[in-house]
């Protein structure tokens, strides 16, 4: 199997205040995962250290196998990313906007021309072509971004929040647009504080906290590690929460209650397994 990325003991200070600490992980060519945490994590640090736009303090970081730090124009060739702040031109056109990238990459023509259309249509923003960018939505200047990250045919996207501030409609649409590239084989990386983001999308799931990869795996790896089964009870106002490795354990423990009141037994799902975790719920 081919690795796409690879950190190991990857630190990042500022300031000498650690923001990422001792982060290690592999992703598989061909794999959706997506880094959970609260704001404040650490994962947009991960992401610009994973496409060169910082440097790490200490550790490596390998891109399709070429080292971010001492091969960063190889590695660049290879990736395609998504920052959370707009970084499209306003004052440009949608077209103009992707020439510019295209050009950046020294991406011939009439290759660029074609590759321009291509992705512009594929993020259905062909009809906008001559629109200037301030005048765009939200999520068309998301999906702008996405078109041109693709421009120079990269081998992973990395998608910083990619959702954040879209309405439902937009997200479910830029989710499908997600989806599908990752079906025709695009590795891919996002960084999201929504649960259901990464429940929707992701093969494997790392829940960052504090600079630190508190726990990786499927979310159904999750479930099994913390517990399958839940069992909730409600004291004066608040939910108290206790876990079972299965639903049926969960089931048992409650039968055996003599008193039963304000108690209830479901499946545990990924939100549940990040407040253990972390003692606090997400936004
Ligand atoms: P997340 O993306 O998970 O919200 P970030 O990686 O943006 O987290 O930030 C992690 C921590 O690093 C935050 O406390 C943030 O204030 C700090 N940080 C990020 N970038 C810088 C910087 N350029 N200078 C100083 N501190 C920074």
């Amino acid at each position: 199997m081919t690795v796409a990325v690879h950190l190991e003991n990857v630190h990042k200070s500022y300031n000498s205040i650690p923001v990422v600490n001792d982060l290690s992980f592999t992703i598989n060519a061909g794999e959706m995962f997506g880094l959970l945490g609260p704001n404040g994590a650490g994962k947009s640090t991960t992401i610009r250290m994973l496409t060169t736009l910082t440097k790490p303090t200490q550790g490596q970081i390998e891109v399709f196998g070429y080292d971010v730090v001492s091969q960063p124009i190889l590695a660049k060739q290879c990736l395609g990313v998504v920052l959370q702040a707009i970084s499209v031109d306003g004052d440009l056109t949608v077209w103009e906007n992707m020439e510019l990238h295209g050009r950046l990459h020294h991406i011939g023509n009439p290759g660029r021309q074609r590759l321009i259309e291509q992705w512009l249509e594929y993020v259905e923003l062909g009809t906008r072509r001559n629109s200037l960018v301030k005048t765009l939505s939200g999520g068309m200047k998301r999906r702008l971004q996405i078109a041109r990250a693709l421009l120079h045919q990269p081998q992973i996207l990395f998608l910083d929040e990619p959702t954040v501030g879209l309405d439902p409609q937009t997200r479910r649409r830029l989710w499908e647009i997600i989806r599908d590239l990752n079906k025709q084989g695009m590795t891919m990386l996002l960084t999201t504080h929504y649960m259901d983001e990464v429940e929707y999308l992701c093969d494997r799931i790392g829940i960052m906290d504090n600079g630190k990869l508190i726990s990786l795996g499927t979310l159904q790896e999750l479930r099994s590690t913390h517990g399958e089964g839940l069992v909730m009870k409600q004291v004066g106002e608040r939910w108290e929460y206790v876990f079972f490795p299965t639903l049926e354990d969960a089931n048992l423990y409650l039968n055996q209650q003599q008193d039963k009141t304000g108690m209830m037994v479901r499946p545990s799902n990924l939100e549940d397994i990040f407040v253990e975790l972390t003692g606090r719920k997400l936004d």
